[in-house]
């Protein structure tokens, strides 16, 4: 029997099993695992082991320096697709405590929505994965893909060991795609589907004049002001239009698929409210760049700090003897944050060699194509999920770690957010919309039969 002919079944086996899914994630919720105080994570990587021990998968608890990995596989059909399940069982920490309605972890349910911390971000959708796989094991005996959850338990403190842990079990991790379910969805009337992230580089500039601050009417003229060193030198790196104009900063970007901007033309956004919410009227230059296209086809130079001398009350009459600007940049596909680094430090070595560059941390851009043949039955399940038609997102203007998978790996990557839009992940009173819970369910359920019929 083809996998799509077993699926009503299961998606009523999904149906029957309600009750019982959320009483699991629920106790998943009522375990701490703040990665960034070391609160139970161990306890929690624990708990969740065993459940998927006894939901019928082979369990590893993999030690990395810092929390560990879990990863659990099911791969009892040969010659069908593996999809690799990317999720994480780490949460923020819930501070402002009292400005929780009910407490972060005793999870509770009120108008249809489960409040606890990690009930969005990234229990309740993780779980959504493991629910649907489980439900096929019981209601037929297998799995119509093979399986394998990477979940890992560090995320909320920026995955600093998930780069390393995935380029050395390329084997473990082997697959044919990855498909993650985290953040919120932007609008509740749309379900999406993501494809992929803008990367991320953050510097920072340093120059520096006299060693000393000085009186600017005994110094003015013969000391030089690193203030204005540095902003001759930001100067050069963004012109009027917004475009930056380090040499060579742009070569890589490349003009977006007539798919893509389908897609962006397709995405409903009220510009105007949009605008509005944030005090403003119109778009920055250049003129006639759409919305969607700058946050998804286009490299950002943007500065998020500036200091130098004195910017208190009334005035002072100082020069000032030093100025940093900390700069962080989005970069686009097929950007790497190596070789814009060496492209920005090379133009202020040739526009200012006196300042120091520092290089901060970042993250590559990932994409995989709309238009890949995946794309379709990631779409097709989501559809059926959901009751409606996902809206296709080619790019988050945010960054994600998802070039891990495919950067790293080679793999497409495929990100459907379960959540609500007022999920507030990170946030007091962190939710998930129990119908979207199960509809979650129903999506990865109808992915692996339609990837097995594929
Ligand atoms: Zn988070």
């Amino acid at each position: 029997m083809t996998a799509v002919r077993q699926l009503d079944a299961v998606l009523a086996a999904c149906d029957e099993r309600r009750e019982r899914d959320l009483d699991d994630l629920m106790r998943l919720l009522r375990q701490p695992s703040i990665s960034a105080q070391n609160i139970g994570v161990r306890e929690c990587a624990a708990l969740l082991t065993g459940q998927l021990a006894a939901d019928g998968f082979t369990v590893q608890t993999i030690e990395t320096p810092g929390h560990p990995m879990i990863v659990a596989e099911w791969r009892g059909a040969p010659g069908k697709p593996t999809v690799l399940i990317y999720g994480h069982y780490d949460v923020q920490p819930p501070d402002p405590l009292d400005a929780w309605i009910s407490p972060p972890f005793e999870p509770t349910i009120r108008d249809g929505k489960l409040f606890a911390r990690g009930a969005g971000d990234n229990k309740g959708q993780i779980f959504a994965q493991i629910a649907a796989a489980r439900t096929w094991l019981e209601t037929t005996g297998g799995l119509p893909v093979n399986v394998t959850f990477l979940i890992e338990g560090e995320e909320e403190t920026g995955s600093p060991h998930l780069a390393d842990f995935v380029a050395a079990h390329r084997d473990l991790l082997a697959a044919d795609l990855v498909y993650t379910s985290d953040g919120p969805v932007h609008d509740d009337a749309h379900p999406q589907v993501v494809y992929g992230v803008r990367g991320l580089l953050s510097v920072e500039l340093r120059a520096q004049g006299a060693t000393t601050d000085l009186h600017s009417g005994n110094w003015g003229g013969i000391a030089p002001n690193p203030a204005w060193t540095l902003v001759r030198l930001l100067g050069t790196m963004l012109d009027a239009d917004n475009r930056v104009t380090i040499d060579g900063f742009s070569d890589d970007v490349r003009p977006p698929s007539e798919a893509v901007v389908a897609a962006m033309a397709r995405i409903p956004l009220d510009q105007h409210n949009a605008l509005a919410a944030i005090g403003l009227d119109r778009l920055p230059p250049p003129e006639g760049l759409g919305y969607f296209e700058r946050l998804m086809t286009r490299p950002t130079l943007n500065i998020a700090g500036f200091a130098s001398g004195y910017s208190g009350a009334g005035t002072k009459t100082v020069l000032p003897s030093r100025a940093t600007v900390k700069l962080d940049m989005r970069l686009v596909p097929d950007q790497t944050t190596d070789d814009i680094f060496a492209k920005f430090r090379g133009h202020v070595a040739r526009h200012a060699p006196e300042v120091e560059v520092i290089r901060h941390g970042g993250m590559e851009p990932s994409y995989t194509p709309i238009e890949h043949p995946y794309a379709a039955i990631v779409r097709r399940a989501v559809a059926t999920g959901f009751g409606r038609e996902p809206v296709d997102v080619p790019l988050l203007g945010g960054s994600l770690p998802d070039a891990v998978f495919t950067r790293t790996l080679g793999l497409p990557s495929f990100l459907v957010p379960y959540a609500n839009a007022d999920e507030r992940n990170h946030a007091p009173n962190e939710n998930i919309d129990v119908a979207r819970f199960y509809s979650g369910i129903r999506t990865a359920a109808s992915l692996f039969a339609y990837l097995a019929d594929a």
